[in-house]
């Protein structure tokens, strides 16, 4: 460096942040810029950019972690650069995997969960489409077998998460959804039966619906599928989706039957990154027994010199979402899991009690017996200048997302809001949010909204 040089390179070294060139224009949007610009500044502007995004701890609308200890930390970052699906150059990883596993199987009553199989996932959709190919599989196999035609299989389902429609149209199955209709939000085995015939691949009840946080009732369509086998000879498998309910009801409700105890549940889903309280990107998918997998969908890797049965849909993966999940299994034990849970289904519940003295509210579910959440909708004779809506709107001004939402069919008629408790929440918040609520009644009560329809936009809601 030439010595007269030295002052402006100095100059520039020492510059603040926010004077810099890079954070005096904007920042690039469409083109890849043609030079380097410094790592302070980069971040700067795109750490004060994903501020917009708002904080995801007050987002009640959401079923997945937004609170992680810092053992989780320091986890995540170690593991920042491992490729989970090399189980060969990360054989330890495997071989968490594979513990994570059991320990699932363990949980959910697998008869053999040291010797059953399962897999991780990104979430419990690729779960999802994995639960629902091999129960494809298992179909097609046994009406070949019989010589009988496998063009037109069909699944069965409640009101399910999206996943389940994108399998079907994805995987060229019909869709046997079964409507909401008045006086019934869930499934039941009466409807369920109406649809089943020898071209079903499964039935899947949600332990956690995602528009009210309820429990379908695993049990009855249990019972009611063996008597359909015992008078027809039809055999259904169920496919549980315990997206959320598969961390909550073993840790808060261990006397419901609704998993691997009843032979017909031949695999369970799970997320990971929702109450299984890892961060986001991981899903499980746990099979009963070794058997319950066909044996075509399973392909074989190298690992430490022998095979290893694997069956995903993605490839590349990071690991350390899994051994987070290991961390958690060890760190918390069953006692940690019923404790965190407990604790948000409690809060839950204050919430739903607070809900209704407003008055203007009823209750669909009040946080006890499924999910720690709660959901309510309008008094049909509220009469009050605002809807859900505009509700959820005026609540974000101090900073909560709270879901406001159209039931899906039969029941577009009815708009729901809804609010789900997880860890890291806790009895102050819950206070700051029922003070907000009733700050902001008293609000639309002086500034009614006149056009209702001025958040149509909100209708489309995600259910993740
Ligand atoms: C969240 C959810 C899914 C999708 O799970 P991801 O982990 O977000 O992929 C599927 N089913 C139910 C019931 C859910 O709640």
């Amino acid at each position: 460096m030439a010595l007269h040089e030295k002052d402006k390179i100095m100059a520039k070294m020492d510059e603040d942040i926010y004077t810099s060139t890079d954070l005096r224009i904007s920042a690039p949007k469409n083109k890849i810029p043609e030079k380097e610009s410094r790592t302070e500044d980069v971040y700067s502007i795109i750490h004060d950019e994903l501020m917009i995004d708002g904080n995801s701890r007050l987002n009640l609308a959401t079923f997945c972690s937004t609170w992680l200890d810092e053992g989780i930390h320091k986890l995540m970052d170690e593991c920042l650069d491992k490729n989970m699906i090399d189980k060969d150059e990360y054989p330890q990883t495997a071989a968490i995997e594979e513990r994570c596993v059991h320990m699932m199987a363990d949980l959910w009553n697998s008869p053999k969960s040291k010797n059953t199989i399962g897999c991780s996932t990104t979430g419990s959709s690729e779960a999802a489409m994995c639960g629902g190919l091999a129960m494809k599989w298992r179909w097609r196999e046994k009406m070949k077998a019989a010589g009988k035609d496998t063009s037109k299989p069909n699944l069965v389902t409640g009101p399910v998460q999206v996943c389940w429609e994108k399998f079907a149209r994805y995987f060229d199955v019909e869709l046997r959804q079964i409507p909401m209709e008045h006086g019934r939000l869930l499934m039941n085995a009466e409807e369920v039966l109406k649809r089943c015939d020898e071209n079903t691949i499964g039935v899947v009840p949600t332990l956690g619906v995602t528009f009210t946080c309820q429990y379908e009732d695993v049990k009855s369509i249990n019972d009611a599928l063996d008597e359909l086998q015992k008078s027809t000879g039809l055999d259904i498998p169920i496919h549980v989706d315990g997206a959320s309910g598969g961390f909550v009801a073993p840790f808060l409700h261990p006397d419901l039957v609704w998993d691997f105890r009843l032979p017909r549940v031949k695999s369970i889903n799970a997320s990971g990154h929702k109450f299984g309280l890892s961060p986001l990107g991981v899903g499980w998918v746990i099979w009963r027994e070794k058997s319950d997998l066909p044996e075509g969908l399973v392909f074989n890797v190298n690992y430490l010199g022998g095979n290893m049965p694997t069956f995903a849909l993605n490839f590349s993966r990071p690991g350390g979402q899994i051994i987070a999940q290991y961390y958690n299994f060890l760190r918390l034990g069953k006692e940690g899991y019923r404790r965190i849970q407990q604790a948000c289904a409690d809060h839950a519940k204050y919430i739903a009690g607070k809900i209704q003295k407003l008055k203007v509210f009823d209750i669909i579910y009040d946080g006890q017996g499924a999910l720690p959440g709660a959901c309510w909708t309008l008094k049909k004779d509220a009469n009050v200048g605002f809807t859900l809506y505009d509700l959820s709107d005026r609540m974000r001004s101090r900073g909560w997302q709270i879901a406001s939402y159209s039931m899906p069919e039969n029941r577009q008629d009815m708009v729901v809001q809804r609010v789900l408790i997880r860890h890291g929440f806790s009895r102050d918040l819950a206070d700051l949010l029922i003070a907000d609520f009733e700050r902001a009644l008293e609000w639309f009560e002086k500034h009614p909204v006149n056009n209702s329809n001025s958040m149509e936009d909100a209708k489309v809601f995600n259910h993740n």
